[in-house]
């Protein structure tokens, strides 16, 4: 019996759901989201959670999930039929109102599920009395292995053992079903592979062999002084989020006063790793294919003496878009991506790889710059000085979910305004977390040490009203001549009601003149799922006709991403709010702006 079958869009919006008990599934359905599909795992699609196992299939057409859910004890043989015909029927009846996006609809399909849900029962049934044979090669898993996959090469020789050891471990009676301990196998080793990466990142300067014994103790003996660095670099981590008013140590490090004038100016762009980088990768790839791992090797196949069709450039661009989803692209911005190279290939003759690829290249170029170019422009330092003439601070607000990263890159523009010869006032109204105040006072103590007398804080301590703080704050910056005043907001979860209408009301009473929504890179799209539900939120809770909703996006640990910058184009795209700043690690330099040509070459690894 199935407890649970929701269908809901990747985006988070319900279409559709049934379910048996009063139970409360929501905290499965959200692990599941987490887990899995945020993760974009592939492979297996059962998550078991307590006492609950879930299935999904996933529509990646129109970007739905469909989940069913029952208890982990019963052996349901027909879910995954269920699953397969239940989706194709909701897809054949609503065809037309999905790619319409009309996701808020009502579905009525409790008729169509029910037949389906009987059909499958009795499926099960009549399987059930068919005396078990004997599996055939052809049914068997060794069948549906490559010849590629089954030559072991000698670097891979461990990690198969490995993965052998998890398997013995989870299958104890030989069966082939995934055992509940599974998940947090999978989920503890990929957290060990981001973590080794983080760490190798910082430490790719270090030339030792890792497989050497005398670097392994070297390496467990030497203090990790690479830590307090922030990244590879030697300059001091901004990372006072457990400092409860004691100012970091920073024995043994350059001091601060080498960051000083590092940030007069606008923003600068994100560095492209290498200016020449693509250029290299195109001559790689061009004179000896079998090194080449880029996107560019897709498009080998096109070169030739005749002119591009769609028919024969469909492989390729099918692999772009797969390429393109891989660096968290969502759908439909690859889809985009991809006609855009189209249009730009269809009917010429390009008989040289270089032309093909350069082709490509500038044709994405120029299609993100279209995506990445915001509605409007935002410039604060403009802006700033303009409020001046006024006779009034320039006000920021910035609010996100907690842990983001919100204090410590408010606490970067800070000395990136104060740079510019700005006065600030820093609002703390994020009266909820116990050391927030705190470090936001170790902040403006070092961000004083560099700047004198520029930086301020306004601070009432813990449990009062933050809509409150942050008005007396603006009224104590325009009666003290403050240029700019910062309003750090507590953290979040976008679906909480209660504080989502409270920021509502921070900002409708407050007025502020940019409204900046916080948002990690490091989480892909949950980051473009909790952007757009702040801003809806916003706008629902604020009472006003014309409500003031996000102005544009800060995002943070882009550091941490490597590659991964899909979720950074859906941002922009979704809500046509410009990432204004972004996070690039933890010194107070660490702050950059987003350029198109930065984001293809990441794409294009
Ligand atoms: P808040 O709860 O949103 O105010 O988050 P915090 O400002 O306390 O930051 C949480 C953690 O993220 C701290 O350890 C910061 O040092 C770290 N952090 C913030 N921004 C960045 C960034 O751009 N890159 C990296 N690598 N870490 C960051």
């Amino acid at each position: 019996m199935l407890d649970l079958f929701s269908i809901f869009s990747k985006g988070g919006i319900v279409l559709w759901c049934f379910q048996s008990t009063s139970d409360i599934f929501s905290p499965s359905v959200n692990a599941l989201i987490r887990n899995v599909i945020l993760q974009e795992r592939s492979g297996n699609n059962t998550f078991n959670h307590n006492a609950l196992s879930l299935q999904y299939k996933l529509d990646n057409e129109f970007e739905l999930v469909f989940v069913v859910a029952y208890q982990r004890i019963l052996q349901l043989s027909y879910v995954d039929k269920f699953l397969n015909d239940i989706h194709l029927e909701f897809r054949d009846k609503y065809k037309n109102e999905l790619q319409g996006g009309k996701h808020n609809m009502d579905f009525d399909f409790k008729t169509t599920f029910d037949k389906v849900l009987k059909q499958c029962e009795s499926w099960a049934k009549s399987q059930a009395k068919i005396p078990k044979q004997m599996r055939t090669f052809e049914d068997s898993q060794k069948s549906k292995k490559t010849v590629a996959s089954m030559i072991e090469r000698k670097g891979e020789e461990k990690s198969k053992k490995s993965v052998k050891i998890v398997e013995n471990k989870s299958i104890p009676n030989g069966k082939e079903e995934e055992s509940p301990d599974g998940e947090d196998d999978v989920i503890a080793a990929n957290r060990a592979k981001l973590a080794q990466k983080l760490a190798a990142k910082s430490k790719k300067d270090t030339k030792k062999s890792p497989k050497s014994p005398k670097a392994t103790q070297e390496r467990v003996k030497k203090p990790r002084v690479w830590e307090l660095g922030g990244g590879s670099r030697d300059l001091p981590s901004l990372d006072f989020s457990s400092d409860k008013d004691s100012a970091p140590s920073n024995v043994g490090l350059p001091t601060d006063t080498q960051l000083l004038g590092q940030m007069t100016g606008a923003i600068r762009d994100l560095e492209v790793e290498s200016d020449s980088s693509s250029d290299e990768e195109i001559e790689q790839t061009h004179s000896s294919p079998k090194k080449s791992t880029g996107m560019f090797s897709i498009f080998k196949g096109l070169v030739g003496s005749k002119a591009l069709s769609e028919e024969t450039m469909r492989p390729v661009l099918d692999k772009m878009r797969d390429h393109l989803i891989g660096k968290n692209v969502a759908a439909d911005i690859a889809n985009k991506l991809c006609d855009s190279v189209a249009t730009k290939l269809d009917g010429k003759v390009l008989g040289t790889f270089d032309s093909v690829a350069r082709t490509v290249k500038a044709t994405l170029t120029e299609a993100l710059v279209q995506i990445l170019s915001p509605k409007r422009r935002v410039d604060i330092l403009r802006d700033c000085l303009h409020a001046k003439q006024q006779g009034r601070p320039y006000v920021m607000a910035f609010c996100g979910v907690n842990g983001v990263g919100k204090s410590t890159n408010l606490a970067k523009i800070c000395f990136w305004l104060i740079e510019n010869n700005l006065s600030v006032l820093i609002a703390a109204c994020d009266t909820f977390r116990a050391g927030a105040v705190e470090q936001l006072r170790t902040h403006v103590r070092r961000l004083d040490a560099l700047h004198a007398g520029a930086v301020h804080l306004y601070e009432k301590g813990y449990g009062k009203d933050a809509a409150g703080i942050a008005m007396e704050a603006i009224k104590y910056a325009a009666d003290s001549k403050i240029d700019v005043v910062l309003i750090d907001t507590a953290g979040r979860m976008q679906d909480n009601e209660p504080l989502m209408r409270a920021l509502a009301k921070l900002i409708k009473v407050n007025e502020p003149d940019l409204v900046l929504f916080v948002g990690e890179a490091l989480v892909g799209n949950e980051a473009v799922d909790q952007l757009v539900k702040f801003n809806q939120a916003l706008a629902d809770h604020s009472s006003s006709s014309n409500p003031h909703v996000i102005d544009g996006i800060v995002l943070t640990k882009f550091d941490t991403i490597d590659d991964k910058v899909g979720a950074a184009i859906s941002m922009t795209y979704i809500t046509g709010q410009p990432i204004v700043f972004v996070g690039t690690g933890q010194t107070y330099t660490d702050l950059k702006a987003l350029n198109a040509n930065a984001v293809v070459h990441a794409l294009m690894k």
